[in-house]
């Protein structure tokens, strides 16, 4: 729903919302996304607001007629979307598309098509969307999502109009139930100069922090006795002295929104992994966190300066040990 956006992207909303009213949609957004992790529900709100043949018509949101209801369920066939398929996104993609696209809508008056990560077209795919572009047939609207506009060619963002989006802020960050575990660190870790992009498009990091919240949770119920699968849940996946203050870093966070659990806060990172927060904030005392938040510090900076880190992990595990559940 492009409502729930009124006061996260006040611009671009009340820009969209009065070419909605006054039903004078442009055939081409060009969404400058910022990376703005939500912007692909951003878009999708766009779709609905102009596919929705309710919306704001009696001034009211809509999303319970046939067509919101599909939309959300992925089935209706006047909307598609365009993902990268592999690195790229390919010129038989956009082929498969106009193909589709070339009879006349018959669920409403428009057709709608996303297009995400809009930089990642090929050369061919960009001159395919190119000529779609120059030559718009009524009733078609594009919205092409990016971070990278400028790595469009110049004629296709001419032929859009281009809607900016803000920059997430951490209150819509740590409130959206939208946004992923991983994108919540991505971009906390960005304030400290990792590329955000690169961070949340890396498999390995959600294997990796799905690794260290089991760590976790072999440690807090069995002790010691994980020390059987420290190679598993931890040496293979931190290898070097920077993944291994990784492996820290994500397990303080955990440790952190535990904390925010047992007082009541809402949980700033961790809301994937929200039953096992739950259940480890109740076996643990306040008192107990702090401690192993202390510890965890300190492993970090003695990680920092020490070359050999071939015993944090025992003396993590006994660490905890010694303060107990
Ligand atoms: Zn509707």
């Amino acid at each position: 729903m492009l409502d729930e956006f009124q006061s996260s992207q006040k611009i671009a909303y009340q820009m969209l919302k009065n070419s909605g009213t006054k039903q004078a949609f442009s055939h081409a957004y060009l969404i400058d996304a910022n990376h703005y992790p939500r912007k692909l529900e951003f878009a999708m709100g766009l779709a609905k607001f102009i596919l929705c043949p309710y919306h704001y018509s009696n001034n009211k949101q809509c999303n319970m007629c046939s067509q919101c209801q599909r939309i959300d369920d992925g089935n209706f066939t006047e909307l598609k979307i365009i993902s990268p398929d592999g690195s790229w996104i390919k010129k038989e993609q956009l082929e498969e598309l106009q193909k589709q696209f070339s009879t006349k809508a018959i669920e409403s008056k428009n057709k709608v098509y996303i297009i995400n990560d809009a930089e990642k077209m090929n050369v061919s795919a960009s001159n395919s969307i190119l000529k779609f572009l120059e030559e718009p047939e009524p009733g078609i609207i594009a919205i092409l999502i990016t971070d990278n506009m400028y790595q469009l060619l110049d004629t296709i963002i001419s032929r859009c109009q281009v809607i900016s989006l803000s920059k997430i802020n951490s209150k819509e960050l740590s409130n959206s139930s939208s946004i992923t575990s991983v994108e919540k660190i991505g971009f906390f870790l960005a304030k400290t100069g990792k590329d955000y992009q690169s961070f949340v498009q890396n498999d390995e990091i959600k294997e990796q922090i799905d690794s260290v919240i089991q760590f976790v949770q072999e440690l807090e119920s069995n002790g010691k006795q994980v020390i059987l699968k420290e190679n598993k849940l931890w040496t293979s996946h931190f290898r070097d002295k920077e993944q291994n203050d990784f492996g820290l870093e994500i397990m303080l966070l955990f440790y952190k929104d535990m904390i925010n659990q047992k007082i009541g806060l809402p949980i700033e990172f961790m809301d994937d992994y929200k039953e096992i927060l739950k259940q480890l904030a109740e076996s643990n005392t306040m008192k107990q966190i702090c401690q192993k938040i202390e510890t965890l510090i300190e492993l970090k900076k003695h990680l920092r300066v020490n070359a050999n880190n071939n015993l944090l992990i025992d003396q993590l595990i006994l660490s905890f040990q010694e303060v107990g559940v």
